[in-house]
């Protein structure tokens, strides 16, 4: 049974009443400073509590005691089994607190309630699925004739540092943490400053788990202040980051000379490739569902619509009919399907790319503005403009909205070229009743993910990233291992294999 949209508020406002902690060597803690800064409502822009606002003295307190869980602690010498019961744990966990989180989560970032359920339950999800997979790792074995058995092991690397964005906090943190800590690294999360509220209650459940002192960390703070001291801090072995293009290039300059390893999931403009010979119906569904799902804030979002000529102008007619009827409203109505924006400056961001389209000549077919029945807070209408063209703005950048684009093609080929022709590579859809052909479009494609006839239905075993300005790296499933993880081999000799004798006399 869902908890009603009037129990889930006011579970949200009584939440809301505390001030957000850092959580250092297992105790909640305020900053160093005493700073602090708000997190808004996005329905209202009202302030809903204050966060402790992290500088580098914190982040330097949190690595020294995940680095103290991880030389001294028993963590890494854990067996996986060990470490897989507080994973469990931890999801138990997450689903015992999962109104809680679904109402702060819902307050801090706006995500209309229905979705956010969906990522609260893929949040403990994460845990379980790396309790899994860490108990099912295996080594490799090379043999070499009768003289040597080499063989591989792969050891937690030391102090992970975790950097995530604000669209999806909750369940984009676990993606990150449960792998940091089923392999045996300790760790320190530093949320997005813009909806941090969601990793305080993950730290709250972790608490509770009772996991050894150390082995997670969280720190809240601004990105280019604590986020910053974390990349660059000697203490930390690896990063995994995910967030704007332009910061994983920052983090990258800054961390050089610390020479950590990286993982970036970075920003999209993902290509919905639609032929004529597809099921249309669903192809609708799915573009509609694809662009305006999480309010439009999703890195996989089919932003840029590619359709094939004959199916063009009846495509885009009733993807704008739908886009119209879309429920925009208050993220706790349970009938709400696109929620506000996170910030004021985000609305006014996605605002601008829209003037902009106008301006370029875009055809605006959908929305466009706020909507007349929601005055307050970020609210924008689901927007479609047709025949943009590869040389726009809207066409090439990340809107990181409810906002998407139609262009025509003739061909395969010129579908193809389309899809390349951005900079990004994340994601991309292929809508085809012809098998040959959806596959050959879909390795055409230059992305880390690609789906055919589908929405993004995520396999938490498959590597999960972008290529181009997309990203560096895979994580999920056995990925996540091998980013988390260093690899050691061991070359044994089982017998007498020549030696070469150097400084031998005679
Ligand atoms: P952002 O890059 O502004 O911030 C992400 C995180 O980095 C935040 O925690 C922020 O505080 C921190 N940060 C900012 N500057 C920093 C610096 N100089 N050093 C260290 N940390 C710093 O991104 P955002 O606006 O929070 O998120 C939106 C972006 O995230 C979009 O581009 C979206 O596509 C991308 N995203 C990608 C994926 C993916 O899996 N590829 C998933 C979700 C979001």
């Amino acid at each position: 049974m869902t908890t009603s949209a009037e129990t889930l508020r006011a579970r949200a406002r009584e939440l809301s009443g505390r001030p957000a902690l850092h959580y250092i060597g297992g105790r909640f803690v305020e900053g160093r400073s005493g700073g602090r800064f708000e997190t808004l409502d996005p329905a209202t822009n009202k302030p809903i509590t204050d966060v402790a606002e992290g500088r580098a003295d914190d982040i330097d307190a949190a690595v020294a005691a995940a680095r103290k869980a991880f030389d001294e602690g028993p963590w890494p010498h854990l067996s996986p089994a060990e470490r897989a019961r507080y994973l469990e744990a931890i999801a138990d966990g997450i689903e015992a607190r999962g109104d809680d989180l679904v109402a702060v989560e819902c307050l801090d970032t706006g995500l209309p309630v229905t979705q956010a359920r969906g990522q609260a339950a893929r949040a403990a999800a994460n845990f379980r699925f790396f309790a899994r997979e860490i108990q099912q790792e295996h080594t490799t074995a090379y043999r070499v004739g009768d003289s040597f058995i080499n063989y591989v092991v792969r050891k937690p690397v030391g102090v992970a540092g975790l950097i995530t964005p604000w669209n999806t906090p909750f369940m984009l943190e676990t993606w990150k943490v449960a792998p940091a800590l089923a392999t045996g690294n300790t760790c320190v999360l530093k949320p997005a400053e813009w909806s941090p509220l969601s990793a305080t209650l993950l730290a709250e459940v972790i608490d509770e788990v009772g996991l050894p002192e150390g082995v997670f960390n969280l720190v809240h703070g601004i990105g280019e202040v604590a986020g910053a001291a974390l990349t660059t801090h000697p203490g930390v072995q690896l990063i995994s980051f995910t967030g704007e293009t332009t910061t994983g290039q920052e983090i990258m300059r800054a961390g050089a000379s610390t020479l950590k390893r990286y993982s970036f999931e970075l920003g999209g403009k993902s290509p919905v490739v639609v032929f004529a010979d597809c099921d249309v119906d669903r192809a609708v569904d799915a573009a509609v569902f694809g662009v305006f799902s999480l309010n439009g804030e999703r890195c996989t979002a089919g932003s840029r619509l590619l359709i094939e000529a004959s199916l063009y102008d009846d495509f885009v007619a009733a993807v704008g009919e739908r886009a119209r009827a879309v429920r925009i409203g208050d993220p706790f109505d349970e009938s709400t399907e696109l929620g506000p924006l996170i910030r004021p400056e985000h609305h006014e961001r996605v605002s601008g790319y829209i003037t902009g389209a106008i301006e370029e000549g875009a055809r605006l077919v959908a929305g466009g503005r706020r909507p007349d029945h929601m005055p307050e807070g970020n609210y924008l209408q689901a927007t479609v403009f047709a025949d943009v063209t590869r040389d726009m703005r809207i066409f090439q950048e990340e809107v990181f909205g409810p906002v998407v684009v139609a262009t025509a093609f003739a061909d395969e080929a010129e579908a193809v070229r389309l899809a390349n022709d951005v900079r990004y590579g994340l994601a991309g859809y292929v809508w085809s009743g012809d098998v040959g052909r959806a596959h050959r479009v879909a390795q055409g494609i230059d992305a880390g993910m690609v789906w055919v006839n589908s929405q993004n239905v995520r396999d938490l075993r498959t590597p999960f990233g972008g290529a181009k300005a997309s990203g560096i790296g895979r994580e999920g499933g056995e990925f996540s291992f091998e980013f988390y993880c260093e690899t050691e081999t061991i070359h044994v000799a089982l017998g007498g294999h020549r030696i070469p004798r150097f400084g031998v006399k005679g």
